[in-house]
């Protein structure tokens, strides 16, 4: 007996796809997401290259979609934590996280959050907004259900006291469950993360107040960012020379990191002319290896970049200093000129950190991987949602950086593979559903 016919582990774009893609075919699909929300990195970019679609505006919907379809089980701020083949199916154990808030009974009216005196860093405005000990991760967030963090907490009982359900959500007292699922078929979806800023200490030991991450660009950048504007982190002054390079942290193989990283080009161009417009009066310079504008219509959205005044210059950024007035100092060499060391200054850098695998694939399953913690595809080029696990199948970043037209395309690659893996080894139809409906 399986309770499910697919489990798909991370609900970012990649997982919501495979997941409405099974389920449109009446499959019983669970999609588990080990943040408070679904959605992933796409709904916390600003807008997506090559067309300045708003990211929200494409993810939300689907979000919403994948929440309220029949065939859909979603468990939030629950990790997989193991996965092992039982005959053809799968057992995979999952640990229920505490929200230390009821989810069936709090209604999202935040007034725990607007009570809670506690300010710390958001983790979903990439640490440059504050948030609340107890919140909604973000507005659009799915399940609107709020969560709260024990490490931050400070036992005030404010956000309990304001509670407005009967009886009341806030519940101090949850343990994390573990629980055992079992299923026909699994989509690893596990997604990315990125490089820490201080990754290569040459561009920032950690310390520089002014240089900062592509995601904290991007949440810059964003509608309904932290500060709703662009300004320098260190001093809130809009900045009048910005810098974005490009390659920061990947082709770099003293840093282990000597891949592409594949999106960065494209969404540092994208976010230069975010840029533009947000700040018109702003000096803005590129400093790249080689621009690698590889999709339908890039080549053009590098083009227009460049109409816009946008400055280009190919050259290695080999290190940056911070200058008292806490700008900084690019020491770069020219690669198509003079080739000579030079020195620019700019008031704000931007770095195009290197993709990285989110979790360490090895811990949760005896899959292939590749040297760089990559999922590894079978048949990369003519079966790209193969692993080495029959009736495992892989969609989007987790087995390699890639934009979001790719995982979309390898999302529904892989609910193809898991529906005839699945189909395989159900007797009828009939039980395919009777089966799944438990
Ligand atoms: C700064 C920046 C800007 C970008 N801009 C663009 C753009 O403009 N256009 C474009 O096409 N692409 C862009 N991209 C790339 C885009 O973000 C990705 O292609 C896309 O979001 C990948 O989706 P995904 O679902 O594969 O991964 P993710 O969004 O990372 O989702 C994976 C999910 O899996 C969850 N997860 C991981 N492990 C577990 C586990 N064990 N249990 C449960 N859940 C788990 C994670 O929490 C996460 O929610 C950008 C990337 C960056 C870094």
């Amino acid at each position: 007996m399986i309770d499910y016919h697919a489990i798909i582990v991370g609900g970012g774009i990649a997982g919501i796809e495979s997941a409405l893609n099974l389920a449109n075919q009446g499959y019983r699909v669970l999609l588990v997401e080990k943040e408070a929300s679904i959605g992933g990195n796409m709904i916390a970019l600003s807008k997506v290259f090559p067309t300045l679609d708003c990211a929200s505006c494409i993810t939300t919907p689907k979000m919403s979609e994948v929440a309220h379809h029949e065939n859909i089980d979603i468990f939030t701020y629950t990790e997989v934590k193991k996965i092992e083949k039982d005959g053809s199916n799968f057992k995979v154990t999952i640990l229920k996280k505490p929200r230390y808030v009821n989810e069936k009974t709090c209604i999202g009216c935040r007034k725990c959050e607007e009570n809670c005196p506690v300010y710390v860093k958001h983790e979903y405005e990439r640490d440059l907004g504050a948030r609340k000990a107890i919140c909604i991760p973000f507005t659009t967030a799915i399940p609107q259900v709020a969560v709260l963090n024990p490490a931050d907490c400070i036992q005030c009982g404010k956000c309990y006291d304001v509670c407005p359900t009967e009886p009341k959500s806030i519940d101090f007292n949850q343990n994390p469950i573990e629980e055992i699922y079992n299923a026909g078929s699994v989509i690893m979806a596990t997604g990315y993360t990125i490089t820490p800023v201080d990754k290569k200490k040459e561009y920032n030991n950690g310390t520089f107040k002014n240089v900062v991450t592509s995601f904290q660009f991007e949440r810059m950048l964003a509608p309904s960012g932290p500060f709703g504007f662009v300004m320098r982190p260190g001093d809130g002054k809009t900045p009048k020379n910005v810098a974005f390079i490009l390659c920061a942290h990947s082709r770099d193989k003293s840093l282990g990191i000597p891949y592409c990283s594949r999106v960065c080009c494209m969404y540092s161009i994208k976010q230069a002319m975010l840029l533009s417009g947000a700040v018109p009066l702003a000096d803005i310079t590129v400093y790249y290896m080689d621009i690698r504008a590889f999709g339908k219509n890039y080549e053009q959205f590098y083009r227009n970049a460049e109409a816009m005044g946008i400055n280009f210059v190919k050259a290695k950024v080999a290190k940056i200093t911070e200058e008292a007035n806490a700008d900084l100092k690019l020491y770069i060499e020219r690669i198509e000129e003079t080739g000579k060391p030079d020195t620019v200054v700019h008031d704000l850098v931007v770095l195009a950190n290197a993709i990285i695998p989110a979790i360490d694939h090895s811990k949760i399953l005896p899959i292939e991987i590749d040297e760089y913690g990559f999922i590894k595809q079978e048949h990369q080029k003519d079966d790209p949602a193969l692993t080495s696990i029959p009736g495992i199948y892989v969609a989007g970043v987790a087995s390699a950086p890639k934009d979001i037209v790719d995982v979309i395309a390898e999302a529904g690659n892989a609910a193809m593979k898991a529906s005839n893996y699945i189909n395989s080894n159900l007797k009828s139809s009939t039980e395919k559903i009777k089966q799944g409906d438990k």
